[in-house]
């Protein structure tokens, strides 16, 4: 688990993560206070604490949302997880289901 999803979970309990965009060596991280509506001040929040994990996106997997580091030696630059890393060597892409 990355520290970006415990933040996430403890401020909200119900958040979702949806989905990570293919942003090469970035971090975009989408997710949502919970299923549904979400009060405005709620958005901000979250929003706050996606920002500042994606100012540090060396330390989230970009496809799972784990704890990952920025990966030089690919042919392109990606951040992963361990396993995800492990994964891409042999396939196109990992089989890590995103953190919900
Ligand atoms: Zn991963």
């Amino acid at each position: 688990m990355g520290a970006c999803h415990d933040e996430l979970a403890a401020t909200f309990p119900d958040y979702r993560f949806y989905a990570i965009k293919e942003k090469w060596g970035v971090l975009a991280f989408q997710a949502r206070p919970r299923a549904g509506e979400a009060a405005a001040e709620e958005a901000d929040r979250l929003n706050e604490i996606t920002e500042k994990y994606r100012a540090a996106s060396e330390v989230v997997c970009e496809w799972c949302g784990r704890c990952g580091s920025l990966r030089m030696d690919a042919r392109v630059e990606r951040t992963l997880c361990d396993a995800c890393a492990n994964d891409m060597t042999t396939m196109r892409f990992p089989k890590q289901t995103p953190i919900v």
